[in-house]
């Protein structure tokens, strides 16, 4: 498979064409932002880290039956990908109040929360991505009615996978973002929707079940340090990276590779 231009560049990945139309490679970069784009740094290794968490989510989903667009991870930066039409629409769901949810409603944070709560956002950076309902997504043709139940239920099953993985890892899943999107084949003929995009600690909100400690993009957004060394706790818990057991207590050590970038 031959890597050809780039297609699109986003805040923490490039998508480039290959030498076959149906298949794209995702390059996971180590630019990391937040608040819209306000705030930006480069953290050293975190798109090797991502690929390989997110390429570990999506194997574990694909063998519960989840249709996803990963086809294989290529290196450490690169995976080969269906080439989708993602929805305009992020599917944010979660389990335990916090974030823009706390901001928005006054909900106290640390809140868990009955049933798990889906909200849509329309991926829309110039507008801030902003929350939207089921009839915006209806009335503007962002989504079909059916194919937003269908992904509601998928949204719900992945919730209900991740949530039980990573309890098992010591690893309470707080909340995440989802992405889907359309695939067609080789004959252009609509094959199936997708769990597209990545799920890794820049797409969830992930806390150690004892210490309530932060493993996730939270730690970038909150000045709280140590980033690579919590993805690497993730990575680690979930059997990636060499460990000794994959539950211990997490200690930080005091190195931190960050360089801000200027606007
Ligand atoms: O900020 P908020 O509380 O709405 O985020 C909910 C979840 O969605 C968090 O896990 C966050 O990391 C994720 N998210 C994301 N990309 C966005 C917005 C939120 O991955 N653009």
């Amino acid at each position: 498979m031959n890597k050809g231009k780039k297609l699109y560049e986003g805040k923490a990945k490039i998508i480039y064409e290959t030498n076959e139309k149906n298949f794209v490679i995702q390059h996971f970069k180590d630019d990391a932002t937040a608040f819209n784009n306000l705030k930006k740094a480069n953290v050293e290794g975190k798109g090797v880290l991502n690929n390989r968490i997110s390429e570990h989510i999506l194997s574990s989903l694909d063998q519960c039956g989840i249709k996803t667009h990963l086809i294989k991870r290529l290196n450490m930066r690169e995976q080969l990908i269906k080439h989708a039409e993602i929805f305009p629409i992020e599917f944010i769901v979660r389990n335990i109040a916090t974030g823009s949810l706390s901001k928005r409603l006054g909900i106290p944070d640390g809140t868990i929360l009955e049933r798990p709560l889906l909200e849509y956002c329309l991926k829309n950076d110039d507008l801030g991505d902003p929350l939207i309902a089921i009839e915006h997504i209806i009335a503007f043709n962002w989504a079909k009615e059916s194919e937003i139940s269908q992904i509601n239920k998928m949204t719900f099953r992945i919730n209900d996978i991740l949530t039980g993985m990573f309890r098992g890892i010591g690893i309470k899943l707080v909340d995440m973002k989802l992405e889907y999107g359309k695939v067609w084949d080789k004959n252009n003929e609509f094959q199936e929707i997708v769990l597209a995009d990545e799920i890794s600690p820049d797409t969830c909100r992930l806390w150690d079940v004892n210490s309530e400690k932060k493993l996730d993009k939270d730690r970038f957004r909150k000045d709280l340090g140590n980033i690579i060394q919590a993805y690497q706790e993730v990575a680690r818990r979930l059997g990636i990276l060499p460990e000794k057991t994959n539950v211990s207590e997490v200690n930080f050590g005091k190195t931190s590779s960050i360089k801000f970038k200027k606007n």
